[in-house]
């Protein structure tokens, strides 16, 4: 494994994931370890830790696809609104250090408390198949 890095892995598609949308630059697939229903989270495949170290470029090129997928998933699922969350750092709650954004669908009134529970794998696989967007 590249970096020694997961994400590296699973941008390159060494490593299985519920891909919702991939181009050149950037891969976005469901968390395995869901906040709520529809958490996504966008990645670039080139590795950089945390928003410090990535360029404005590519930060502008990947906020670009955070907004088609967060859109795609607010108009798919029912979703009222929804989260942006990118950590920086263990004190800040990274605990993979390949730049990430989730996307965290929300509904009126869940009170989501913002814990990972393991998904349910065959309920992922469906999910990421009614959110896949074609380029
Ligand atoms: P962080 O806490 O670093 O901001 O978020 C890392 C996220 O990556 C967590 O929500 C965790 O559930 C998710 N994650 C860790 N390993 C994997 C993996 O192998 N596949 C997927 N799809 N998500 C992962
Ligand atoms: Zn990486």
């Amino acid at each position: 494994m590249k970096n020694n890095c997961i994400f590296c892995a699973i941008g390159a598609g060494e490593i299985p994931s519920f891909k919702i949308y991939e181009d050149e630059l950037v891969l976005a697939y469901l968390d395995i370890n869901p906040f709520s229903f529809g958490h996504t989270l966008v990645i670039p495949k080139e590795h950089s830790r945390g928003i410090l170290d990535t360029s404005d470029e590519m930060l502008g090129e990947i906020i670009k696809r955070v907004k088609k997928v967060a859109s795609h998933i607010k108009k798919t699922l029912p979703c009222d609104g929804f989260n942006i969350l990118q950590n920086n750092g263990e004190a800040a709650g990274q605990s993979v250090h390949h730049i990430h954004f989730h996307i965290i669908p929300r509904m009126n009134g869940d009170e989501l408390a913002f814990h990972n529970s393991p998904g349910d794998m065959a309920e992922l696989d469906k999910l990421a198949k009614k959110l896949a967007i074609k380029n």
